[in-house]
């Protein structure tokens, strides 16, 4: 059976910490298809077209990774794509907290999907999309933080 997760989140927008944790997860995987998401407890600043279409130009020379936009449970999105992984980034304590109840829910409601976690490396751990946004927003440099070849630029 092919191996498929789904590495689910806002990518709002993306940055090397997703990056990174999605090529180290590549070779635990046949297929890997990020699932860009409406979070309800989130206002996105990118619109989705734009995180997919940075999102597909990080991934273009991977075969083995799709992007997708997905709205409602992920776990209903999973069992769509044939999906039995859902893959996350641990970086702190808090993310730790959170991921541990939605992970346990989610076993709940659907026993045959695993949670996957995977730790940042250290120089990445601090990066996360909100300040990446601040930072975009206020007109600073983002762009140690965003993937190579992102041109990420505030809005207004
Ligand atoms: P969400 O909108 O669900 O918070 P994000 O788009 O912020 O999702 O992130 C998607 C996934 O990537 C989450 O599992 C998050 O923990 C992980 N992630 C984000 N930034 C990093 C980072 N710097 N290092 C490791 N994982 C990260």
């Amino acid at each position: 059976m092919k191996r498929i997760a789904i590495f689910p989140g806002s990518f709002d927008p993306i940055t090397k910490g997703h990056e990174n944790i999605l090529r180290r997860a590549l070779p635990l995987f046949d297929e890997i298809i990020i699932a860009v998401g409406k979070n309800s407890s989130k206002d996105n600043y990118f619109p989705l077209e734009q995180r997919v279409a940075w999102l597909k130009q990080v991934f273009a020379n991977e075969p083995k990774v799709k992007i997708e936009a997905y709205t409602g449970l992920t776990i209903n999105f999973c069992k769509k794509m044939n999906a039995s992984y859902i893959l996350r980034g641990l970086r702190t304590s808090a993310d730790f907290e959170f991921e541990k109840a939605i992970a346990q829910n989610n076993k709940v409601m659907a026993d045959e999907i695993e949670t996957i976690f995977i730790l940042p490396v250290p120089e990445l751990s601090a990066i996360n999309s909100t300040i990446v946004r601040d930072i975009i927003r206020n007109g600073g440099d983002a762009s140690p933080f965003v993937p190579s070849g992102i041109d990420v630029k505030s809005k207004s």
